[in-house]
């Protein structure tokens, strides 16, 4: 006898998530889904986005003397003292932004626990979360998981920019907080310092708190510059940052991320975050304030995965897609409309789900990362989100691999 599903929260995380199929059939993340088929069929996975090469040897050997030097109990609960003290000085050499590490700095499980701990801190049932849209997936759920109301405001169809008048008609009295991705994923946008300002000038009037993922916040491209919108003034006050280890160093499964703003706010985000997981990770906290420290790495990743950018650009172009050239992150959008008709796929979910057969390759749908039959997910239903985070070798095979589609 089917055992019948148990009720409970999750259900909203699965809905919120498109990940509730109309007969019941709950599904894993598509990041997941698509992992799988690639390894399945043994398809080159442009899907998932996290590196075929670890971060610098210097962090790992850092993690392992760690491990050894026997941090490998609870660390405290804020996050290791150096680390706290990394992120801070991290943040002013960067930005110039003022933070301390004792008391304005938490230490997280990813930049998810950062995400999910501030959602649920700051908003409950009968509040609203503004997101634009497309979203990353993680921020839908917390919102789900803390029982709040997503709000999502469509980036602009052609380019996938911010919307400031749909921003502002969206943000109302119950508004608690807009939850903001630059460098944005899935599409690659960087927000300009103009269109920071004018989410600010929406938060300050009415007066609600940023929260922003700035986990890319090192890997932009060509004359994209990184505007924290914690740096534009009047906003340290009423802004969560967040951002992570994964991205940065090339350290994906470490886990380690952080939360920085006033410290009434951090007290908030501390206050769930300890239920959550307590504290993580104790023998990579030290490893990371090290690799804090080192802007080069970060550099070098950018310019490489800048050019890795154009290489996985071009050739999807070549096979027939049209691509909106990234200024940041490891993903380009590629729109596969022209496509699809010859090669007998509804949607942009189709394609991929068909692309290891056809073409040997995986990417990710970018209606994953849109609300279900929303507006923003049939405008963007024929795109696909492909990931250039892998070695140049590989992409060359994959390009390859897509130029098959052309003919
Ligand atoms: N935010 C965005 C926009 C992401 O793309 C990701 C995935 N790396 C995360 C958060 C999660 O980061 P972490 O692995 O540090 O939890
Ligand atoms: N952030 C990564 C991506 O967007 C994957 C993270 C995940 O699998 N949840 O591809």
């Amino acid at each position: 006898m089917p055992i019948s599903p148990p009720p409970g929260r999750w259900h909203d995380v699965a809905r919120a998530t498109g990940l509730l199929a109309p007969d019941g059939a709950v599904a894993q993340t598509i990041f997941a889904e698509m992992t799988a088929l690639a390894a399945r069929t043994g398809a080159i996975n442009l899907g998932q986005g996290f590196p075929d090469v670890d971060g610098p040897d210097y962090v790992k050997e850092a993690a392992k003397a760690a491990i050894d030097a026997g941090r490998n109990q609870y660390g405290p609960g804020d996050g290791a003292p150096e680390l706290r003290r990394a992120i801070a000085d991290h943040q002013h050499r960067h930005y110039g932004l003022d933070v301390d590490p004792d008391g304005e700095v938490l230490v997280t499980t990813g930049a998810t626990e950062a995400l999910a701990a501030s959602i649920l801190a700051l908003a409950g049932p009968g509040d609203e979360v503004v997101t634009l849209e497309p979203y990353y997936d993680s921020h839908a759920a917390s919102i789900a998981l803390a029982g709040a109301t997503h709000v999502p405001v469509p980036l602009t169809a052609g380019d996938l920019r911010l919307d400031a008048a749909a921003l502002r008609a969206a943000v109302g009295p119950r508004t608690r907080l807009i939850v903001l991705n630059t460098p944005h994923n899935p599409t690659g946008t960087v927000l300009t310092r103009a269109e920071l300002e004018q989410v600010a000038a929406i938060a300050r009037e009415a007066d609600v708190v940023v929260l922003t993922d700035e986990v890319y916040e090192h890997l932009t491209f060509d004359d994209a510059v990184h505007v924290p919108i914690a740096t534009l003034p009047g906003m340290a006050e009423r802004t969560l940052t967040v951002s992570s280890s994964g991205k940065t160093f090339s350290l994906t499964g470490w886990k380690i991320g952080w939360v920085h703003g006033p410290a009434e706010l951090v007290t908030a985000v501390r206050t769930v975050k300890q239920f959550l997981t307590y504290v993580s990770g104790t023998p990579f906290q030290p490893a990371i304030a090290r690799a804090l420290a080192d802007d080069e790495t970060p550099r070098a990743l950018a310019a490489s995965l800048s050019s890795r950018r154009d290489l996985l650009c071009e050739g999807l172009t070549a096979a027939g897609f049209d691509v909106v050239v990234p200024q940041g992150t490891y993903f380009v959008v590629a729109d596969g409309g022209h496509l699809l008709d010859r090669l007998g796929a509804a949607d942009g979910h189709e394609l991929c789900r068909r692309l290891p057969d056809l073409a040997g390759v995986v990417g990710v749908p970018v209606s994953a990362f849109c609300r279900a039959g929303s507006a923003t997910s049939e405008a963007l239903a024929t795109r696909v989100r492909f990931t250039f985070v892998k070695r140049e070798d590989v992409l060359r095979d994959a390009v390859e691999r897509l130029h098959g589609l052309a003919h």
